[in-house]
């Protein structure tokens, strides 16, 4: 639509082998099972070969993390567990550039992001966590508190290194070990940050990394000398995994799907909320969980906000990833791609208006041009399902207890967005709707000083903040 010139962060500057084995007891070893690749999304090119963990890896990994529990990190006080904490954060900032470009290519995410929010908010999580691994008397759980043994961790591919961190700063803060398997289409971080372990002198096995597809994930989560298990994917892997842990005294904390409403009222600055609209929906090629992906209008602005938004998402430059100006990159997965033609597809059959950010897509690779229905209504599928790409589904109101009623009418309840210049609404809409984040006038914030997570069918737990300590605590 416009002319920019491209600016490129260089991919040089990450050192991609032709293939990786599992990091197990702190070392590199070969998975029993058939390697797979890892594509470059917006390319289609093989990144690497990746080995598969098999139950005998599994085995493996959750006794050497059993053994570095016992022997090394159970025992080892929390201000020394810290030091180590400390250690990897600060090696995640020195490494950021070459973690940031290993992410935008395993992912397919904008490179503007993953070195200015996800890598960033990854040392973050270290950083904060480091923090409390000698202040866990003060965490609100009694003077105490102990770790539960040995974690296992199964985390998704939309951010993949910030998922991880997620997990495994708390973990470790409270003096528990890990086996993490990271997600079949984006391992690469996850692999790079078993080399950032090293290179603090991490103790052999206690961070242990797993690669595979869901059978890994299984096994991993059904092994019996697991003691908590964390997962974060899809509700219905979820709700598996839910089962299989029933019966069993593992601890279980699931953060899964979403729906969330970014609900726009009438007296609210509306170019902040068109801003506010297109970096809830499209941020990440809208693979987040907490994505706005319903618009909520009230009724009198929804025609000059719709016509705001259209020419926004015209300026928006989708493309190479590696791009410092791109603003949305490509979608992880064919698989991914199918998932959001077919449900944008129903939207059109349902009766829903599609419109379609102008913009050339690249010819290889997996690409979703940004899109938004109106004439929604609640009942329609893209309404209710999560679609997990950058497709906006808008509806409106009329009163505050309607967008309540509507934003809450969803087997979801991760997130919300409320735009108002009235602060008396906002606290009167956070108190009603039954999600576990409300943003005001701002969205898709994170913090690692802030509890994330889910009511209903989006999941149980909370991770970050101190709240994100009880997950890995017992009393
Ligand atoms: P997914 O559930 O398909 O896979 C997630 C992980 O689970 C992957 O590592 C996968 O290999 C593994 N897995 C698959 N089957 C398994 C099984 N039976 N047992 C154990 N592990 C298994 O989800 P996805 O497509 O990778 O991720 C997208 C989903 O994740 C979306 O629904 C999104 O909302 C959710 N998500 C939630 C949060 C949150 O904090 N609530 C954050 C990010 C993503």
């Amino acid at each position: 639509i416009f002319e920019y010139a491209p600016a490129p962060e260089s991919r040089d500057i990450v050192d991609i082998k032709p293939s990786y084995g599992l990091f197990v007891n702190g070392e590199w070893t070969d998975g029993k099972g058939e390697a797979f690749k890892t594509i470059n999304p917006a390319t289609e090119e093989t990144l690497a070969e990746v080995a598969c963990a098999t139950d005998a890896d599994v085995d493996a990994a959750v006794a050497a993390a059993r053994a570095a529990y016992d022997k090394v990190w159970g025992p080892m006080p929390g201000r020394e567990r810290a030091k180590y904490l400390y250690r990897i954060a600060r090696i995640i900032q020195e490494r950021g550039r070459e973690l940031a470009v290993l992410e935008s290519l395993d992912n397919g995410k904008p490179i503007r992001e993953s070195r200015d929010v996800d890598i960033p908010l990854v040392a973050a999580h270290f950083f904060y966590y480091a923090g409390w691994a000698d202040k866990l008397g003060y965490a609100g759980l009694g003077p105490n508190p102990r770790p539960l043994g040995v974690a296992g961790q199964v985390i998704p591919w939309n951010f993949p290194l910030l998922m991880l961190a997620w997990k495994i700063a708390p973990a470790l803060a409270c003096g528990n070990t890990v086996v993490l398997k990271p997600a079949e289409t984006t391992p690469l971080t996850a692999l790079l940050f078993a080399e950032i372990c090293r290179q603090a002198d991490l103790p052999p096995g206690v961070v242990n990394i797993l690669t595979g597809a869901g059978e890994t994930g299984a096994a991993l989560v059904n092994h019996p000398d697991v003691n908590k298990v964390a997962f974060t994917g899809s509700t219905e892997v979820g709700r598996r995994i839910a089962e299989s842990v029933a019966g069993t005294r593992k601890k279980l904390t699931l953060e899964l799907g979403g729906k969330a409403a970014n609900i726009v009222f009438d007296d609210a600055a509306i170019d902040q909320a068109v801003e506010g609209v297109v970096n809830g929906i499209f941020f990440n090629q809208g693979h987040v969980c907490c994505a706005g992906s319903r618009l909520l209008l009230q009724e009198s602005v929804a025609e000059d906000f719709l016509a705001r938004l259209r020419r926004r998402m015209g300026t928006l430059r989708v493309g190479d990833p590696l791009d410092k100006n791109t603003d949305v990159g490509a979608i992880n997965s064919a698989e991914q791609l199918e998932r959001i033609r077919a449900l944008s597809e129903i939207g059109e059959a349902e009766g829903g208006e599609r419109y379609t950010a102008p913009c050339e897509l690249p010819e290889r690779g997996f690409w979703f041009a940004p899109t938004i229905f109106t004439g929604v209504s609640q009942s329609h599928r893209i309404a209710r399902e999560e679609i997990f790409g950058p497709v906006l589904s808008v509806l409106t109101f009329r009163t505050p207890e309607e967008a309540v009623a509507k934003a809450n009418n969803t087997p979801y309840g991760l997130s919300a967005g409320v735009w108002t210049e009235k602060g008396s609404r906002i606290l009167w809409m956070a108190d009603r709707l039954r999600a576990g984040v409300v943003w005001a006038n701002t969205f898709n914030k994170f913090d690692p000083t802030s509890p994330f997570g889910g009511y209903k069918e989006s999941g149980y737990g909370r991770e970050g903040g101190r709240h994100g300590l009880e997950a890995y605590l017992d009393v």
